[in-house]
């Protein structure tokens, strides 16, 4: 969560340029981030958000870049470190990452960067009449802009058992030192969930050398991303790295006294583990909002700009509902960041009006890749391809000449692509007959492709139309 003090705000005279007008407005504020992570980015990072980044850090960097010397920032984080990777929280378990490895600012940068970090110290409650906000260790600070982004918390199955030692979640770094020092000593795992997080935390899980069972309640994995087709050759990928499977199960009880032994599935059926990691979903995080009356439904209610009902206060991220749509991935909450930063720096114009998100599976030698509407709903065509030699599927899902999904599954290279056609609107008659074969097949033969530099993008003449 990030809040935004001003200081001294002064009222602009009529005759200054816009420039001045920044500089003059800039001048007198101060910024207090509330949450585990940076709020500002090194310059060497560049103009675009490097992709470990989580929302309030994008904010930060833009803000920094409109404002650069404008705020004095402070952070409040429930978690005791500086800001890390999420998204490296996979390939850490996996062995593939070590810890310094996922860390992006450790406690000392914040120092460096005149960023008061207060880690290990979560906000507790917001006075929205005060404007004040006041951390667990019984820190107050005043605020005249507050944004908070406090993320997701993971689902728990409410079933007997579920708070018996070695049961766990999949949302930070203590989750990971938890199922590492299990690993350690103990042999047998269940991952109760069989979607991208759950897959991550099995694969890693087997890599460890642990005996991995995904348990999923329905009979195709990764359902709310890919076709049954797809997730057919995912799962045999899977079961050849080693991770069994068990579904369609529900879960009924966790089993044990001292620690979890077991699992028993609604059948009645048992299974015996030392471990339990749930990665049944996850659930905006909106308690310290909806505790400071904020407007919230499934997430705390946001507009265009990312302001809340109380127009002091903004919020970003995973916490947030916008246009009835809530947020998994790390891309929406880029382009969340970069609108709201221009309208607490005042300089705001942009709206934000949603995202189209891709989602890949971080298992090394498993390409995938899901955009939009993968399953095709009324009124749609697919196109299908199947190379079972080289294990490839494509599935592009088309309405009215446009594309609106894509699954593909062993080569994954023209994913990006596919998504700015979606995104952009691009009408793909001239090319659909070789769509399926990616974007260099689709432009060789059409007259006048060109290149949309501003997203990268090869599109043809008929784009957007
Ligand atoms: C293991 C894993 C792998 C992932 N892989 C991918 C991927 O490959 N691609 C992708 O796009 N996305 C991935 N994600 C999702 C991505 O990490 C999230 O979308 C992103 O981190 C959300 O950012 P956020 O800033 O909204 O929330 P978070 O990153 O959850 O940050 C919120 C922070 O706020 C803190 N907080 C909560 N309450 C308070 C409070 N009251 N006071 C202070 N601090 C508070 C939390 O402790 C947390 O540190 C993955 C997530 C996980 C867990």
């Amino acid at each position: 969560m990030i809040l935004v003090e001003r200081r001294g705000h002064h009222p602009l005279p009529f005759d200054v340029t816009h420039e001045a007008a920044r500089q003059r407005i800039y001048s007198t504020r101060r910024i207090v981030v509330i949450d585990g992570e940076d709020p500002v980015v090194d310059p060497k990072h560049g103009d675009l958000p490097p992709v470990h980044q989580c929302a309030d850090a994008c904010i930060g960097q833009y803000l920094l870049q409109l404002a650069p010397e404008a705020y004095d920032i402070t952070v409040f984080g429930a978690e005791p470190h500086g800001n890390y990777n999420r998204v490296l929280l996979s390939p850490l378990l996996a062995g593939e990452k070590q810890v310094d490895e996922i860390v992006i600012h450790p406690h000392r940068w914040y120092a460096q960067h005149g960023v008061t970090l207060h880690a290990g110290d979560p906000a507790v409650a917001i006075d929205r009449r005060r404007r004040i906000v006041r951390s667990a260790n019984g820190v107050e600070l005043p605020y005249d802009r507050l944004l908070i982004a406090t993320g997701s918390k993971p689902i728990v199955l409410p079933v007997p058992g579920k708070e018996l030692p070695g049961v766990v979640t999949f949302r930070d770094l203590a989750d990971v030192d938890t199922m590492l020092e299990t690993a350690r000593s103990y042999r047998k795992a269940v991952v109760i969930g069989g979607g991208l997080l759950g897959l991550e935390a099995a694969n890693a899980l087997v890599r460890r050398g642990m005996d991995v069972t995904v348990v999923h309640i329905f009979d195709t994995l990764m359902e709310r991303q890919l076709d049954p087709a797809a997730a057919a050759l995912l799962k045999t990928s899977l079961e050849n790295r080693g991770l069994q499977f068990r579904m369609p199960a529900k879960t009924a009880a966790i089993l044990g006294e001292q620690r979890v032994s077991g699992v028993r599935f609604d059948d009645g059926a048992e299974l015996e583990t030392d471990l339990i990691v749930m990665t049944t979903g996850v659930r905006p995080n909106i308690e310290l909002a909806s505790r400071a009356g904020l407007r919230c439904e499934r997430g705390i209610l946001v507009d265009d700009t990312l302001q809340t009902f109380d127009p002091s206060i903004y919020a970003v991220g995973e916490c947030v509902q916008h246009r009835n749509n809530t947020f998994g991935l790390l891309a929406p909450l880029w382009e969340q960041a970069r609108v709201c930063a221009t309208h607490l720096a005042e300089v705001g114009v942009c709206r934000y009006r949603g995202s189209l998100a891709a989602t890949q599976l971080k298992v090394t030698g498993i390409d995938l890749y899901s955009a939009g509407d993968f399953a095709g709903a009324a009124g749609t065509e697919a196109l299908v391809m199947r190379d079972h030699g080289r294990s490839v599927y494509k599935r592009l899902i088309i309405r009215d000449n446009k594309l609106r999904g894509a699954v593909l599954y062993g080569d994954t290279s023209d994913g990006p692509w596919y998504v700015e056609l979606m995104s952009a609107g691009c009408d793909i008659a001239t090319f659909r007959d070789r769509l399926l074969f990616g974007r260099a097949a689709a432009l060789a033969e059409e007259p006048g492709a060109s290149v949309d530099s501003a997203q990268g993008a090869n599109v043809s003449p008929a784009a957007g139309r």
